[in-house]
């Protein structure tokens, strides 16, 4: 990782951590999963509300290690908005980012600087736990996945 993508790795998860987006319940939520990282002990609540398969709202709740709480912020930014299934691409790039696999990353913007956890194996299923808690959440899952 070059000098400048790594300060910027680090800067993006600090601030997220610090200042996590969208970290409240939703009140009406239409889906919702509970996920946790038992490796990590990072234990998450996500909640939307989806509309003609948009996207309109996307928060979460719960503790984690910075990775993890910076991934799920950072998630909830990009994916407020967006469709069922551009949500569903997203996540496949992010998955292809994080485990090093070369994709188009075009439409990641900030999570992109998320690559750097490649270097730390360990840490990818930080950086996936809202991801996967999304797809529960979307296929109303009512049990806890785990990344175990
Ligand atoms: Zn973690």
């Amino acid at each position: 990782m070059s000098d400048l993508l790594r300060e910027l790795y680090q800067e993006t998860i600090i601030d997220h951590n610090r200042n996590p987006r969208n970290f409240k319940v939703l009140k009406h939520p239409s889906h919702q999963a509970h996920g946790v990282n038992p490796l990590c002990g990072d234990d998450i609540v996500l909640y939307l509300t989806v509309e003609n398969d948009v996207i309109k709202s996307l928060a979460f709740q719960g503790k984690g290690c910075a990775i993890s709480t910076a991934s799920a912020s950072l998630m909830t930014e990009l994916l407020t908005g967006k469709t069922i299934q551009d949500a569903k691409k997203l996540f496949t790039q992010f998955h292809d980012i994080v485990t090093g696999v070369e994709s188009s990353q075009d439409e990641l913007g900030k999570l992109k600087v998320l690559a750097g956890v490649k270097e730390f194996p360990a840490r990818v299923k930080c950086a996936t736990l809202a991801w996967h808690t999304l797809q529960a959440a979307l296929e109303n899952k009512a049990n806890t996945v785990t990344t175990e």
